[in-house]
């Protein structure tokens, strides 16, 4: 059975305090798991991982990573402004960008990141937008082709559009190479979300060997390998988590197989993990506002695609759990004796969390806990329907709460547009922020 990381009632408590919708982060669970990160790669000495960014760009979550020696992983200028916000420069960010756009490059540039190239164009293009090529460069491969792993195809880089082929890698880190650059990095991307343990040893030896003969073939130093991410999450109550210090002993042989009799053992890994540094240690928390009765049961929730579009992009499965209300029982662990569609109010049928769930039965009031959110959950909202980003709260390790980022308003939205809301939409603002959730007075 999944559990949500938090009771009911010091979810009660906590939703008293913070109207729903909001998503809600573990700071004890972000914690232990970047502790058990740092001690799986512990063997080897350069190890670094560049949180990706783009998975979850709250100040306040990378600060805690940053107390196990994380660094970012930027693919923006706005990414690149939040890592440099935090205080991060030179070589605790990797900009690992595609289709980069000149600005992007020109800001790497000035703080000093890793820049990892995704094509052989870059190279010139960087030139000619950011200056003289820096001494530590990275260059991401793609294979092509289907990767395969002894339990079946993980995925196809061959329709990816990121990264090099190896030719086009070989002839890059040439042409890097008679420009200045004297620290190399390869990087690859193969497989999202992956289950099981033997995704990173594999792609890591696939890495080492490529290592060896660019080295070799082009004289370039090969100072670090970034497995990039793509270590999955057990989205659903009965998948395996991964575990990480198994995924750190493979990387390990591989390293001994590979690096260490070809004369490589000063090579750093590398990883660019967003999914699994935060994923399980987010949910995001709603209120049941309606049932409806059609042709289907359907429970109206206070949430939306805007907080959470995975089910609605790619009919991804986040687990739920009924919490209850402040004066009714505690239904986190009643048993599942109806079927609903869990709803967003978007004016789009797939705005749908769940479909057809079996779950206990659900009243008006109560909270909703939707699990696995704290990576590519807020970090992907959007305002479709003129629909409000929600709050990110932070439970601390001493059980108090921190808004680490407020809800937006029709403020924010008006922002863009050079006006300011007025009359009735500002009435109905004041209105919400008063309403606390649920009660709408
Ligand atoms: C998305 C992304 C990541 C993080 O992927 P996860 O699946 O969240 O681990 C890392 N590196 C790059 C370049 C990415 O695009």
């Amino acid at each position: 059975m999944k559990r949500p990381f938090v009771t009911k009632d010091q979810l009660v408590a906590i939703a008293n305090e913070f109207p729903t919708p909001f998503h809600l982060y573990d700071e004890a669970g972000i914690r232990a798991n970047a502790e058990a990160v740092r001690d799986a790669f512990s063997w080897n000495p350069g190890f670094k991982e560049f949180f990706a960014v783009k998975a979850n760009p709250n100040p306040a979550l990378i600060s805690i990573l940053r107390d196990y020696g994380c660094g970012c992983d930027c693919s923006s200028a706005t990414e690149l402004m939040i890592a440099e916000a935090l205080g991060m420069r030179g070589e605790d960010i990797m900009f690992s960008s595609n289709d980069t756009p000149a600005l992007d490059f020109a800001m790497a540039r000035d703080l000093g990141a890793i820049v990892n190239f995704d094509d052989i164009s870059h190279i010139p293009f960087f030139e000619q937008v950011a200056g003289a090529i820096p001494r530590t460069v990275s260059c991401r491969f793609n294979p092509g082709g289907l990767f395969k792993l002894a339990n079946g195809i993980m995925d196809n880089p061959g329709d990816s559009k990121y990264g090099m082929t190896e030719p086009q890698l070989f002839e890059a880190f040439r042409m890097l190479h008679e420009r200045g650059a004297e620290r190399f990095g390869i990087h690859a991307f193969l497989a999202s979300n992956t289950r099981g343990n033997d995704y990173y040893p594999a792609l890591a030896r696939i890495l080492f060997e490529l290592a060896v003969r660019l080295e070799r073939e082009t004289g370039a130093h090969i100072a670090f390998i970034n497995l990039s991410g793509g270590v999955g999450i057990p989205y659903r109550p009965d998948d395996e988590p991964c575990d990480i210090r198994a995924i750190g002993a493979g990387v390990q042989r591989a390293f001994d197989d590979v690096l260490v009799p070809a004369g490589m053992d000063d090579v750093a890994i590398y990883t660019e993990m967003g999914r699994f540094m935060l994923g399980p240690y987010g949910c995001l928390v709603t209120r049941a506002i309606h049932e409806k009765r059609i042709y289907k049961d359907y429970i109206g929730v206070d949430a939306s695609a805007v907080d959470l579009i995975r089910p609605a992009m790619y009919g991804a499965y986040h687990h739920i759990t009924v919490m209850g209300q402040q004066h009714g029982p505690d239904k986190s662990a009643a048993p599942a004796t109806c079927v609903y569609d869990i709803t967003g109010n978007l004016c789009e049928n797939n705005d749908k969390f769940a479909v057809d769930r079996a779950l206990p039965e659900i009243e008006p009031g109560d909270l909703l806990v939707i699990h696995d959110t704290g990576a590519h959950g807020y970090a992907m909202g959007y305002n479709y329907n003129g629909r409000m980003r929600s709050a990110e709260v932070l439970l601390r390790e001493d059980g108090s709460c921190k808004l680490i980022r407020r809800a937006e308003t029709p403020h924010d939205y008006f922002a863009t547009l050079g006006i300011a809301p007025v009359g009735r939409e500002l009435q109905a603002m004041a209105r919400a922020r008063e309403a606390n959730g649920y009660h709408i007075k």
